[in-house]
């Protein structure tokens, strides 16, 4: 049985990419501090005797017993309250953290996929963007914090590469959305749909004319499933390139959801992106891979899982539990 671990396995992608390697007959093991991750997205496979958990900072050292075939690593807070709050855990997890997991990686010859982002681009002067960009990022700046964090990911991951002839792989993730996101960390998409359910008006930031592209998470999971599977070591775009102005995004949860509410403009961010879409042809390419479920069928079932939490999971602010602020 291979064995995988997976950081940052309690969160939104990392619970969805622990369920993919159970089903694919893998030894799993997830390691998750709980900062922002959550046991409930994974409190169904602690029945399973190939399925176990970790609760460990990724940031501090690990010990894993037992070989390791893969390591993803995929701890970090994600949304841009999670950088506010707790920024320097976000640079942290993705210095030390990705330092130790290269480390363990040597020691049990496994290949490591990283968890990058489209904030690698920062508010990116090429559209759409191809893995070549370089991007345009501000390292002072609110997003400075996940933006660099994540640069630096990638070339730790590509100094292993050269230096020890690790086996790597780097996947650069755009805007992902379905069950399991978190009501309240502020990012569009759960803002819109707990607004609505909590019959509030819907915050769009500026005038909405800034655009994203989102991808359901299923779709997302197949390509990085397949990514860390193939042998192409560069960076790969995986993300919709269904491209929408959050103006237009919101008219759109106003009708799936019925609410009677409407959009209301707040100030924008500091350096919000103004527009964001994958050139995914690598992953095309490379992977025969691109995405399947379209936006009004994604948004769907997310909605009914949002639907579905308990009443007073609507009414809670945005809570990291407690931890080392150091
Ligand atoms: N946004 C918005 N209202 C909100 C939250 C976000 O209009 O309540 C906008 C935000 O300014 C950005 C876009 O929606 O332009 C996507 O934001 P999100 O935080 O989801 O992710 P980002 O792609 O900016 O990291």
């Amino acid at each position: 049985m291979k064995r995988v671990l997976i950081t940052g396995g309690a969160g939104f992608l990392g619970s969805h990419l622990c369920d993919r390697f159970i089903k694919e007959g893998f030894h799993v093991i997830a390691m998750d501090n709980l900062i922002t991750g959550d046991l409930k997205n994974i409190e169904h496979l602690f029945k399973l005797p190939n399925f176990e958990f970790y609760h460990h900072d990724v940031s501090k050292f690990i010990h894993v017993p037992g070989e390791l075939d893969y390591i993803l690593h995929f701890a970090s807070p994600a949304s841009p309250i999670d950088y506010l709050k707790i920024p320097i855990q976000t640079l942290k997890v993705g210095s030390l953290g990705i330092h130790n997991c290269l480390g363990l990686a040597r020691v049990k010859n496994a290949r490591v996929l990283i968890a990058s982002t489209s904030e690698v681009y920062g508010d990116p002067t090429v559209h759409p963007q191809p893995e070549e960009y370089w991007g345009n990022v501000n390292p002072v700046g609110p997003r400075g914090v996940y933006d660099e964090a994540k640069r630096f990911q990638e070339a730790m991951t590509m100094a292993y590469r050269t230096y020890h002839n690790l086996e790597t792989r780097i996947v650069r993730i755009f805007n992902t959305y379905g069950p399991r996101m978190r009501l309240n960390d502020g990012r569009v998409l759960p803002a819109f749909i707990g607004q609505a359910l909590r019959g509030e008006d819907l915050t769009m930031f500026g005038d909405g004319s800034q655009t994203r592209a989102f991808c359901y998470v299923d779709d997302l999971v197949e390509g990085i499933y397949r990514l860390l599977m193939s042998d192409y070591a560069q960076p790969v775009n995986i993300g919709n390139p269904d491209e929408i102005t959050i103006k237009e995004f919101g008219e759109e949860i106003i009708k799936l959801t019925g609410t009677d509410q409407k959009l209301i403009s707040l100030p924008l961010p500091t350096d919000d992106p103004k527009q964001r879409k994958p050139d995914i042809t690598k992953a095309k390419e490379i992977l025969g891979w691109e995405p399947k479920v379209a936006r009004a069928e994604g948004l769907k079932i997310t909605y009914e899982y949002f639907k579905s939490l308990p009443k007073d999971e609507l009414f809670k602010m945005a809570n990291h539990r407690e931890f080392d602020k150091k």
